[in-house]
Parts: structure tokens; C-alpha cells; sequence
């Protein structure tokens, strides 16, 4: 099965290593269930090498000067402009999501490379003159050593661009170990980031699964992990890497609800849910999973998003027509198919049945492939467990809510806090939405309400473990430390011990 499949492997101090002969897993083109490749998976050893490398490349990045990281940062930005489409084709064919939305999440990515840059201006410190007669005080901030990021299948390209352009240009070295379901993109990052001149050791990738994972979050030359993935392994993350004494910033997982007024545009509303609930297969942790409608909306907008939703183009990620591609592998189906039951079990009216979907309509031509359609329910009750849980599929479920308190009270009371929108006309009730929200990421209007690379990433409550978002200022405070130096000279010294604790003179 899996004879004449790429093999992939590591990168490791510069050089993409040979596969080992231990444990591997394949690579999947969802849209057609072929194997096209096998990754390997890294024992403790492999990981150990990595951090190595990225240890012994510390002291020489580190010491750059800030200005000529940015250089090399701008070099590398460059070379991810000019190979953005060639990184786009390795998504879909490894994610599976349509080549357009791949294109997205590349410049998204390549957004956060675009602020690290700037990191002269973000590693200025501050200074007081005179805190005292003859005294001064200023801080500086300095990277924390080996750093290492954990990423999700979802965004094999943008969630690393989240962690390591600012912990690099921080003066970082980084080890990062993408999803084994879609591992290709982060070594073409890796060669390109060599390509613009990052010194070998500085960037580093281990390939594996939790046995990886695991000889990070133990190895005591690692000082700090971003993670981003499901909430019941970021909450690991964060309380193993806490264990042993790590810096951990841990993204988990997400129900993001789309709050629906009276007065919204209705049209404007079907197309926005549409492409939020279903876009990349709601394989999105900022993807909505839950719409909220008040009052009489249902009765106005349930027709026209039912009509659409039955005809949503669902088709290999590579036909530009293709408005949703397949799901991401055989265990993510059977898991979704599977909550679709359940949602039945539980008394949900099913309005469009997604799984009647198979590959002869999605037009790969080969009859393989995770392949379902967009799929809705309506009367979602908050004790159902397709409202309680994250399904990470395209599955849309419809809350009822008599009025803007009652909506209000439904998002704040979800355990999940990543994302959420409101649609409105309503001057008043977008600004109390957006003041009582608990979700760290809100829209008015904007469905996907993702920040900006100079703003940070992240959720509350259970989508976010950790004091800090990623990216953004804020990003810069996760991997440096902040020292404050205190000084003055002789001549400004009086004489004698002093025994009372200094004040301002
Ligand atoms: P996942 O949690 O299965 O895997 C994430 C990473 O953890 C991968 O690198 C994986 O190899 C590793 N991992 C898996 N099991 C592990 C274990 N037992 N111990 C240690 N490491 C382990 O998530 P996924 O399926 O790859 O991605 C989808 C999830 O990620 C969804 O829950 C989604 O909401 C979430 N996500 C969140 C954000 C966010 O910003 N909050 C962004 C993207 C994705």
C-alpha cells in the first residue's frame, strides 16, 4: 500500500534527515482515500537531536542584532510571497480544503511574518531617566532559549506562522512538530526559512505523534510551548509543560455561536453562515458551528439557508468551483457521521443530511475519498450533545432564542469561548454584545472575526489555557523575559550604608 509514496522526514539543524526505521504513519489525499505519502513518527532520540541543534544555534541567534534577524525575516518573506501557491497545492492535497481558501490561509500566515519583521520597534524597551537624584531604569526583553510549538491538521501553515516568525525574530531558536496528518508544508517552510539566510539550528522539524510531543514537554533544555489543538490535549499541554516548569501558551478547541437579530440583513446573514458554517468543511476552530436566531428570524431565514445549504458545492479542493472539499481523513468522518446520529438520537430535526454526499458527486473520478455534505439542524437544544461538543465537520446547529438576553445567556454559558458574531443593524445591541460577551474573539457582522497579525489570537474559558494570545504584542511578551536594570555611578552615590528602603530623593 504504501510502496513508491513520498517519504517524510525531519529538519534538523539544516538538513532534512532520511526517514528513520521506526514508526511512520501515512499521508492521505483525502479527496481520493489514496496514500501518498508516509511520515515518520520521532521517538525521544529524534527530538532530542532536534533540541540539540536548536540549543547549540541559541547563543549565536540570540546575539544578532535585532536588525539583521529582521533582515533575514524580510528575506524569508519574500521567498513565501513567491512560493505561496506551491504551499497552497501541499494543503489541499494533504487538508484536503479548497485551493483558494489554502491561498487564505498562506497570506494569513504570511501576515505574522510581515509584523515580525518590525522587531526592532518591538523589542525597544523602556527607559526612565532620573527615578531617583542620579539613578536610571529601563527594561529590555530577552529571548527564553529552545522554544517549541505544537500544531493542529487544520492550518498546516498558518498556525505555525503564529509561533515561530515572532519567537525566531524574538532571538528564539524553535523546534516545531506540525500534525502528522499534513506534515509536508512546514519542511518547505524550512527550506525556505534556510534559503533566506537563517542560520541551521535556528528553525527545526520534528515529525511525530504524542511520543514526540510528550519528549518536549519533558525535555528540560525546552523553556516554553505553544500549543494549538483540541481542548482535552491542550489542557495536557499546559498542565504537563506547567509541570516541568515551561513557559505554555495552549489553544484548545471551540463552539462558536453566531447571534442572529430581527433586524439583520437577512441575505447577507444566509451568506455569511454559510461560508462559516461549512468553509474548509468546518474544519475551523473559528468556523460557527451554532446559530443562534432571536425571535422570528427562523421562520424568514430557515428557507433560504436549507435551499443553500443543499446546494453547496462540494468538490475536489483543486476544481476552482469547489465551495467545500472533503474531510480530513476516515476517522474525522466516522466521528462527524457519527455526532449526525447522535444529533437525531437526541430529537434534533434534521433539515439537510450531509451524508447521502459521496465521491461520484464531489467529480475526482476515482470513488475514494472522505467525502459529506453540508449538514443542518434545527431545534438544537443546549443538553444535546452536538450543542455540548466540538464536531469539527460541517455541521450547522440551529438555537432558538426568544430574545437578545436569552442569546446573550446561550453563548456565555457554553464552556467554549474562542469565537463568536452577532448580526445586527442595531447600533445599541453590537455594542452590548460586544461588551458582554464571554469570548475572546467577537464579530459584529464579521462572522470569522480572526485578528490581525498585530493583534492577538485567542479564546476564553476552555479554548485557551495560558495568560497570553498568540501573535501579536502579545506574542512578543510569550517569548521573551523582561529584565529591568537599575543604575547610577559613583559620583551620584552618597556616602554611608543605607538601611531603610530606598525612596525617591
Ligand atoms: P489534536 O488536538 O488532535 O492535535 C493537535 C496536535 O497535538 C497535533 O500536533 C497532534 O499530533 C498532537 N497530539 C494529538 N494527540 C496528542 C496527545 N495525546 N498528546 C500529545 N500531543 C497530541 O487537534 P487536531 O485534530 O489536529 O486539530 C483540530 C483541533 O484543533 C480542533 O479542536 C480545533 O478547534 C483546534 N484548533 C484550535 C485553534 C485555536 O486557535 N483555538 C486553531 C486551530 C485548531
Amino acid at each position: 500500500m504504501t510502496a513508491n509514496v513520498a517519504e517524510i522526514g525531519h529538519y534538523i539543524n539544516g538538513c532534512t534527515t532520511s526517514v528513520s526505521t521506526g514508526r511512520a504513519q501515512a499521508i492521505t489525499n483525502p479527496a481520493t482515500g489514496l496514500v501518498t505519502g508516509l511520515v515518520t513518527l520521532a521517538s525521544a532520540r529524534e527530538v532530542d537531536a532536534a533540541v540539540q541543534a536548536a540549543a547549540a544555534a541559541f547563543p549565536g541567534w540570540s546575539r544578532t542584532p535585532p536588525l539583521r534577524r529582521a533582515r533575514v525575516m524580510f528575506r524569508f518573506l519574500e521567498l513565501l510571497n513567491r512560493h505561496r501557491d506551491e504551499l497552497a497545492h501541499l494543503i489541499t492535497a494533504e487538508h484536503g480544503k479548497v485551493f483558494s481558501d489554502a491561498q487564505g490561509e498562506v497570506i494569513r500566515g504570511i501576515e505574522v511574518v510581515e509584523f515580525a519583521c518590525g522587531i526592532p520597534q518591538l523589542l525597544k524597551g523602556d527607559y526612565t531617566e532620573q527615578v531617583s537624584t542620579g539613578i536610571d531604569n529601563w527594561t529590555m526583553r530577552q529571548p527564553l532559549g529552545v522554544v517549541a510549538g505544537v500544531t493542529p491538521f487544520n492550518f498546516p501553515v498558518m498556525v505555525p506562522c503564529w509561533m515561530f516568525p515572532i519567537a525566531i525574530a524574538c532571538g528564539n531558536t524553535f523546534v516545531l512538530k506540525p500534525s502528522p496528518i499534513d506534515p509536508s508544508p512546514s519542511l518547505r517552510i524550512a527550506e525556505l526559512f534556510k534559503e533566506a539566510g537563517l542560520p541551521d539550528g535556528v528553525f527545526n522539524v520534528v515529525q511525530g505523534d504524542k511520543v514526540a510531543v510528550d519528549a518536549l514537554l519533558e525535555h528540560p533544555q525546552v523553556a516554553a510551548i505553544s500549543f494549538v489543538g483540541s481542548t482535552p490535549i491542550a489542557n495536557y499541554i499546559y498542565e504537563t509543560g506547567a509541570r516541568y516548569g515551561k513557559r505554555v501558551q495552549a489553544l484548545g478547541g471551540a463552539k462558536n455561536h453566531m447571534v442572529v437579530m430581527p433586524d439583520a440583513d437577512l441575505d447577507r446573514t444566509v451568506d455569511a453562515l454559510i461560508g462559516a458554517a461549512y468553509g474548509s468543511a468546518g474544519e475551523r476552530c473559528m468556523a460557527i458551528s451554532v446559530a443562534v436566531l432571536v425571535g422570528d428570524v427562523a421562520d424568514r431565514l430557515l428557507p433560504r439557508l436549507v435551499e443553500r445549504t443543499g446546494m453547496l458545492k462540494v468538490l475536489d479542493g483543486e476544481n476552482p468551483e469547489a465551495e467545500m472539499g472533503p474531510i480530513v481523513s476516515r476517522a474525522a468522518h466516522d466521528r462527524i457521521t457519527g455526532y449526525i446520529e447522535q444529533g437525531i438520537k437526541d430529537g434534533a430535526t434534521l433539515l439537510v443530511d450531509g451524508r447521502g454526499f459521496d465521491s461520484a458527486q464531489a467529480g475526482t473520478g476515482c470513488g475514494g475519498g472522505f467525502w459529506l455534505g453540508g449538514t443542518l439542524f434545527d431545534h438544537v437544544t443546549p443538553d444535546m450533545r452536538i450543542y455540548q461538543e466540538e464536531i469539527f465537520g460541517p455541521v450547522l446547529a440551529i438555537v432558538r432564542a426568544k430574545d437578545f438576553g436569552e442569546a446573550v445567556n446561550i453563548v456565555n454559558t457554553h464552556e467554549f469561548g474562542n469565537g463568536t458574531a452577532c448580526f445586527t443593524r442595531d447600533g445599541h445591541i453590537a455594542r452590548e454584545f460586544a461588551r458582554l460577551i464571554q469570548v475572546g474573539m467577537v464579530g459584529i457582522n464579521v462572522p470569522i472575526p480572526v485578528p490581525m497579525a498585530w493583534h492577538a489570537f485567542g479564546g476564553w474559558k476552555r479554548s485557551l489555557f495560558g495568560d497570553t494570545h498568540v501573535y501579536g504584542e502579545e506574542g512578543v511578551r510569550f517569548y521573551t523575559k523582561q529584565k529591568s536594570i537599575m543604575q547610577r555611578w559613583p559620583e551620584s552615590i552618597s556616602r554611608g550604608a543605607e538601611f531603610a528602603m530606598p525612596t525617591s530623593q
